[in-house]
């Protein structure tokens, strides 16, 4: 007889994206002339840098000639992007990760899901409340959880990430031993300092844990005292795994390229306590599943390092950014408080009292904007919204003339 595995039965489904969809149907079924404006979204709008593409179109015509053809590549992706990686995300900022190390894939997504299978069932996990939701349903299927009563599920260390620890959470006071952060955050746009990462990577020192730090939103960073690698600080690389994407930089979400890193030297335990590497386990796995990120991609993913790729994609992520302060200074000048918007696409704002969903209403049918509701993202998330920046400045601009309207 053909079994299920039944932990695929504890996940709760995600009404969220449906469910505003369905809010939205509703409100232009009733409203049939008013044009609504998206800032709900976690998908960039704008097109590839013209680097990218230029790489894009060369590496296509490369593959049209059997002199130049490529066939199955090197699952850990080709040397020039890894050593463009390497030399540029992390040597020229001070952290020691080599070519080596770094493992590129399809997206932090999988990524960030895949990665749990190096570790048993018994492990111990701790997940930001609110945050990208990948990392709790992941360990849900892997049968890392209970089941799920009052919001959350049994089993899972939670870190409240709210207005008291200004969304940065606080070191778990239970033992832990897989830690997932993700700064700049998704959903709350906050961003860890530095004394707050190392603060962390000693907790896993102390506590034989292991961090997984997402950094999908590190292109946004422009306060130059923040990290933007956990491997910028003191230990990290034997204890922290990091996720990287090209979706937010480079606009890659529909064209797909991310990477991990793993250090040699990052280590977890056996059974009989002994530290076994994790590069070669997740190597094993990589190579095992995994084909490879298709050669013209990596190509256009390459160019992002080139001179004009720079340059393109910091005017891309400028432009966001440009977008993100417009909504936080219009949503402060209505008496509400964010966090989030200054080194982040993401603002997250205090709904005052109203309920997420009281909140999403009030802007959709006052206004006419569309937002994320905060609850979507975990119990912590209940009582505020996520505006994204991530739209024409244009629209941006109408929609906060629409909300102040609405609002004041
Ligand atoms: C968008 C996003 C990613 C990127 O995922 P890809 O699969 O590379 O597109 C990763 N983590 C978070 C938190 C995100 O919001």
């Amino acid at each position: 007889m053909i079994t299920i595995n039944e932990h695929y039965l504890k996940l709760q489904a995600s009404y969220l994206f449906s469910d505003i969809a369905k809010r939205v149907a509703t409100f232009q079924e009733k409203n049939p002339d008013k044009e609504i404006i998206r800032l709900g979204i976690g998908d960039v709008t704008r097109a590839l840098p013209a680097a990218c593409v230029k790489a894009l179109h060369a590496a296509v015509d490369e593959l049209a000639d059997e002199s130049s053809f490529h066939g199955y590549g090197p699952e850990q992706g080709y040397a020039f992007l890894r050593e463009a990686i390497a030399a540029n995300d992390f040597q020229a900022r001070g952290a020691d990760i080599g070519a080596d190390e770094i493992f590129v894939s399809d997206g932090a997504k999988c990524d960030t899901g895949n990665i749990q299978e190096l570790f048993t069932t018994e492990v111990r996990v701790a997940i930001p409340d609110p945050v990208y939701p990948v990392y709790l349903d992941t360990n849900v299927m892997a049968g890392r959880t209970g089941t799920f009563s009052d919001g959350r599920y049994q089993g899972i260390t939670y870190l409240d990430s709210v207005r008291e620890n200004n969304f940065v959470p606080s070191l778990p006071s239970e033992p832990v031993d897989l830690i997932y952060l993700c700064f700049p955050n998704n959903p709350t746009g906050s961003t860890a300092t530095r004394e707050q990462l190392q603060s962390w990577v000693d907790y896993a020192r102390e506590h034989k844990a292991l961090i997984l730090f997402d950094a999908a939103y590190e292109s946004f960073i422009r306060d130059e005292s923040l990290p933007k690698s956990i491997y910028e600080m003191d230990g990290a690389k034997e204890v922290a795994i990091e996720f990287r994407s090209f979706s937010k930089n480079a606009g890659f979400t529909g064209t797909r390229c991310a990477y991990t890193v793993v250090p040699k030297e990052c280590t977890a335990y056996d059974s009989k306590g002994n530290r076994q590497a994790l590069h070669p386990l997740w190597n094993r796995r990589h190579c095992t599943k995994f084909n490879g990120v298709s050669y013209p991609i990596q190509k256009a993913a390459e160019a992002v390092y080139s001179p004009e790729g720079k340059a393109q994609v910091r005017e891309l992520t400028d432009y966001y950014l440009r977008n993100a302060a417009h909504i936080k200074a219009e949503i402060g000048k209505l008496g509400f408080t964010s966090v989030g918007g200054d080194n982040s696409p993401y603002i997250w704002i205090d709904g005052q009292g109203r309920d997420s969903w009281q909140f999403f209403d009030l802007l959709l049918d006052k206004a006419g904007v569309v937002c994320t509701p905060g609850a979507g993202f975990g119990k912590c998330g209940q009582g505020y919204i996520r505006l994204s920046a991530f739209n024409s400045y244009d629209n941006v601009v109408s929609a906060m003339q629409r909300i102040s309207a609405a609002i004041s």
